[in-house]
């Protein structure tokens, strides 16, 4: 048995991919990126970061950096879709913070794709490296790629997203789940929103009306706002984080709903469009040397907004693992990983999917029924925000 240390090749660099890759060299463990993208662009819009998630990247040394760019709702308000009425309030700093143990962040994604770009140092990435295959020996594992080149490592992790090239070749073609809903989403700078008096403070909102439901929040250090506007239709099935929507389509969906809403949809000109899917919870992550992580793992509904929050986690455990070995304990870790990684993230894909068909309830008793429910969500929540990933490894049996 050598006692060297693993040397890890990650595929895809978006916040699941760079933070393992960091986590890895915080730990002392060679690792590269490999990114299909040529760059690293500012696509995607705002993502929320909770106190779990918060909790990751402040093991990875990035909170600091990105603290200017994350806005801090000061609570979670779900309003009535048309007469605006204030359902139901919770607190998203004082009392969460104190009981969750870190604050609630709203923040563009490519904020925190760039704050960990730059920690982990940009040479630890190889970009316009698009992977077609992962082969494994006895003693290593191959990634091919588009451009003809290869590369060894002791230890693959696939972070390669929903459409997961990594996870295809571990376990064959799987189908995506269409949920036969779209979602709108978009940046609105906040110049343009000065006739929506409820903007005057940073506030998460969701408003829920019948057939679909509309949530924004401030990111951009405040100065703009993020908005997911979920409407039912089975017709659009692109699945692309590019393609825009029709401006005009969007605002005939929430006719008649509150000022709030109509205004920010009237003031956005380019809104993103893609339909909503997830995938079944996969039975394992794992094949010898090879691993998956975040949404290639276990891609999810945005109906908890912990996609990000999850990747995070991950990431943060499958590097101390892999730290704690040597290159032949490499599928002994992944197995660890996966045993600690896999019933969390299953329990939170079926939340999300849970939770669409609740946003959306007709007003009636069913609503009223709901809206008594959520009054309890910090209780009912505690487990996803309150939990902290390394103090649940530390506690985890140790791998078989
Ligand atoms: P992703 O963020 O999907 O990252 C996967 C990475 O792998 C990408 O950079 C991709 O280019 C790369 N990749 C894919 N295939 C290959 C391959 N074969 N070889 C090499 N590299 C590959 N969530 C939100 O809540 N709001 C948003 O607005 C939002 N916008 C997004 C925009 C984009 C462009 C993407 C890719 C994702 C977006 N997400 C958004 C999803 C959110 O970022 C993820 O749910 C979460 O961060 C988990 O990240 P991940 O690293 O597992 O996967």
């Amino acid at each position: 048995m050598t006692a060297r240390r693993p040397y890890v090749a990650v595929v895809g660099g978006g916040i699941g991919g760079l933070a393992v890759a960091l986590g890895l060299r915080q730990q002392g463990i060679e690792a590269v990126v490999h990114e299909q993208a040529r760059e690293l662009t500012h696509q995607g819009a705002g993502i929320a970061i909770g106190a779990n998630g918060h909790r990751a990247l402040r093991d990875l040394g990035v909170t600091e950096r990105l603290t200017a760019s994350a806005a801090r709702p000061v609570r979670a308000d779900f309003r009535h879709w048309r007469t605006g009425r204030s359902m139901v309030t919770h607190h998203l700093t004082g009392s969460y913070e104190e009981r969750f143990g870190a604050p609630f962040w709203t923040v563009e994604r490519a904020a925190v794709q760039q704050a960990l770009l730059a920690r982990l140092g940009p040479e630890h990435v190889r970009l316009g490296a698009r992977c077609t295959a992962v082969e494994q020996t006895a003693d290593g594992a191959v990634l091919r790629f588009a451009d003809g080149t290869a590369a060894e490592a002791d230890a693959v992790v696939g972070a390669d997203g929903i459409h997961s090239a990594v996870r295809h070749h571990l376990f064959g073609p799987d189908e995506a789940v269409f949920s036969g809903t779209s979602g709108y989403r978009a940046l609105v700078p906040l110049d343009r929103l000065r006739h929506v008096p409820e903007l005057a403070e940073p506030v998460l909102w969701l408003w829920l009306g019948p057939g679909r439901h509309f949530i924004a929040y401030p990111v951009a250090d405040g100065s703009a706002l993020n908005f997911l506007a979920v409407v039912p239709d089975r017709s659009w099935t692109v699945e692309s984080w590019s393609t825009e929507g029709d401006p005009g389509e969007l605002r005939a969906a929430f006719d008649g709903w509150h000022p709030f809403v109509t205004e920010v949809l009237g003031a956005c000109d380019h809104p993103g469009r893609w339909a909503l899917y997830d995938r079944e919870p996969q039975r394992t992550w794992s094949a010898g040397r090879v691993t998956l992580l975040g949404d290639a793992a276990h891609a999810m509904l945005p109906h908890h907004g912990q996609g990000a929050n999850q990747a995070l986690e991950d990431a943060v455990v499958l590097a101390r693992l892999l730290a704690g070995t040597d290159a032949d304990g490499v599928a002994g870790a992944l197995r660890g990983y996966e045993r600690l990684r896999r019933p969390r993230t299953r329990l939170i894909q079926a939340g999300s999917r849970k939770n669409a068909g609740c946003f959306q309830l007709p007003d009636g008793p069913e609503a009223e029924a709901r809206n008594e429910r959520l009054t309890g969500l910090p209780d009912d929540l505690a487990w996803i925000h309150g939990y902290d990933a390394l103090a649940a490894l530390r506690t985890a049996p140790a791998p078989v």
